[in-house]
């Protein structure tokens, strides 16, 4: 491809709206642009490594016997009405005002339409198929380029078995297949656990990249072998000591104190003496949540603990209800002091079980009491993990300190289980001859993703470091001094035989531009390899190569050149 005659609308100045490097970096880079919020035009370069960044998927669904089909995205609004994702799904999803249609955010509807039809015994199983696919979801804030569109590109495959081992392979082989294509694609990624009770499956992971970008919180270890989403992620910390001998109950008055650094200095104690109290509404029960010292409350984890949705109890709510207001609550007497019907429900963290010589609230303003033993003094409901982890902590595999950092999904594996099948009647007949529902997984990689993450972790300040396996075009030649007909018969000629060896070149050929300005084109662009034909060089024979990502310089022959071009792909 020339320059002088490619679509490539290179633009010098940062787009006012774009605030993260991907983003900016492929609208100056001519490959993208925007039609509408959050819909893009994909623009020849972009679409170059779109293509690349497929053809890896391709290649290694391909080899884990997953099979290729296309299905449409205009879907039928009442396969999704069976399954309740016109209300899971709620504005998220496009709908059509002529037609009840749909535009499909994800296909599990259709591909449990399709083996309903055409399933019908265990010996047609397992299957997976996979399909690369525009997808539409209604982001309600569209703001980071591709990376979050409401139009975009996913690899989306489904695996069909007749056991919960079978299932159990399916993701075992796409979990693999995953990890071939992410490290294919140069990505620096970890694996994520996330717990998947809401959606009703029984196993998911994410496979994530580090990135400020991302709008997800995950503690991960050192060497990237631990990973959660911080909503379930654990860490090694000391439980609350318990002495050997439980002290007399003692009521203390501790005027104005409102915070546990306040009260652990006033009382001179130690933060591993101290329960917090926190207090919440799962649904219409008031819950107190007892935390050690500053431990934080995560919310996510209270929610899944609760097995239903949370929320912090208002102060006048909780005064009428206590008689005392947020500081000064705690487990001793709490539910002599409340009406019974309000039926408060204690719980703690697990680094409060067993612990004793506490310090908590006393129900009454300005006073705590000393000496509580959970186990004498109160009745806990239950113990629960429910602390948010601090960066530093050790990692739950004894792999140093976890750090907390933002991530972006690149892809999700997930075992739906029946919960498709159950829905819309999706059976089959196994061994016994027995009807059974359909054991489904579901597996989705963003393909836009895939490339901004990859320039996300690739660039500096001058521009774009494509890797090889990714790189629109693996080559730039930039043809120096265009007044030069030595320079110009020179960088033709290798364009010829660079296109005749079969490599992938880009090749500045504009004759009213200034070598700087190409230079900084070049940078831009990011190929791995700049072929520079200059003046100077020519005459000795040479021709200069400039490596992108270190910016190392080397003078090959140039009778030699294609096959050291052929050598610098390989290696
Ligand atoms: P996120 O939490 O980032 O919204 P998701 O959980 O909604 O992701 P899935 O439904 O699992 O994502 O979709 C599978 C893959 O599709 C994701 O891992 C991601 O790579 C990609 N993807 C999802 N939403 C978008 C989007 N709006 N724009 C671009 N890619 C997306
Ligand atoms: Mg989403």
């Amino acid at each position: 491809m020339r320059v002088s005659s490619g679509f490539i609308p290179t633009v010098k100045e940062t787009p006012a709206d774009a605030v993260i490097p991907s983003h900016q970096l492929m609208i100056r880079a001519g490959m993208v642009r925007a039609l509408a919020a959050g819909v893009y035009a994909y623009l020849p370069l972009c679409y170059r490594s779109f293509k690349k960044a497929m053809e890896i998927i391709r290649q290694e669904m391909d080899a884990i016997g997953a099979q290729e089909l296309h299905l449409p995205a205009l879907s039928p609004i009442e396969l999704w009405e069976e399954t309740g994702r016109v209300k899971a799904f709620g504005d998220i999803l496009f709908h059509l005002k002529n037609r009840p249609l749909v535009l499909a955010p994800t296909h599990e509807e259709v591909i449990c339409w399709l083996a309903k039809n055409h399933i019908s015994s265990y010996k047609e199983m397992p299957q997976i198929w996979y399909q690369i696919q525009t997808k539409f979801r209604n982001e309600p804030r569209p703001r980071s380029g591709v990376l979050r569109g409401r139009q975009f590109i996913m690899k989306d495959s489904y695996s069909l078995d007749s056991t919960w081992n079978g299932l159990d392979k399916s993701y075992d082989l796409h979990a693999q297949a995953y990890k071939k294509i992410f490290a294919r694609c140069g990505l620096n990624f970890f694996i994520v656990g996330a717990s998947s009770g809401a959606m009703g499956g029984t196993g998911s992971q994410e496979f994530m990249m580090e990135s400020n970008a991302g709008e997800d919180i995950i503690a991960v270890s050192a060497d990237n072998s631990n990973a959660a989403n911080v909503e379930v992620a654990t860490s090694r910390v000391p439980a609350a000591p318990r002495d050997s001998e439980s002290k007399a109950l003692k009521e203390v008055r501790t005027p104005n104190i409102k915070t546990i650094d306040q009260l652990a200095e006033f009382l001179t104690v130690d933060h591993n003496r101290l329960a917090k109290s926190v207090v919440y509404w799962a649904d219409e029960t008031p819950v107190l949540v007892l935390m050690l010292g500053n431990d934080e409350l995560n919310e996510a984890k209270l929610m899944t603990a609760m097995g239903t949705e949370v929320r912090p109890i208002e102060a006048e709510k909780l005064l009428a209800l206590t008689g005392a207001d947020g500081g000064s609550i705690g487990p001793v007497g709490l539910r002599e002091r409340t009406p019974a019907s309000a039926k408060f429900k204690i719980v703690a963290d697990n680094r409060l079980r067993g612990a004793n010589n506490l310090i908590s609230g006393a129900n009454k303003n300005d006073f705590h009491i000393m000496n509580i033993d959970l186990e004498r003094d109160c009745t806990i409901d239950s113990y629960y993990d429910l602390r948010t982890i601090n960066p530093g902590e050790e990692s739950p595999n004894d792999t140093g300190p976890l750090r907390v950092v933002k991530g972006v999904e690149l892809g999700h594996i997930f075992k739906l289980g029946t919960k498709y099948a159950d829905a819309l009647h999706a059976k089959f007949l196994d061994e016994n001859g027995k009807e059974q529902p359909i054991i489904m997984g579901s597996y989705g990689i963003g393909v836009e993703r895939i490339i901004a993450c990859h320039i996300e972790q690739n660039h500096d300040e001058n521009g774009i470091i494509w890797d090889k396996s990714l790189a629109p075009f693996m080559f730039h030649l930039v043809a120096v001094g265009t007044k030069s007909k030595t320079v110009i018969e020179a960088s033709e000629q290798l364009y010829a035989a660079m296109q005749a060896a079969g490599l992938e070149v880009l090749f500045d050929d504009r004759t009213d531009v200034s070598p700087g300005f190409k230079f900084k084109d070049a940078d831009l662009l990011g190929m791995p390899f700049q072929v520079i034909v200059g003046e100077k060089n020519l005459a000795q024979g040479k021709i200069e190569i400039k490596v992108r990502k270190t910016g190392e310089r080397s003078f090959v022959e140039k009778e030699s050149l294609i096959l050291h071009l052929k050598s610098l792909i390989e290696d």
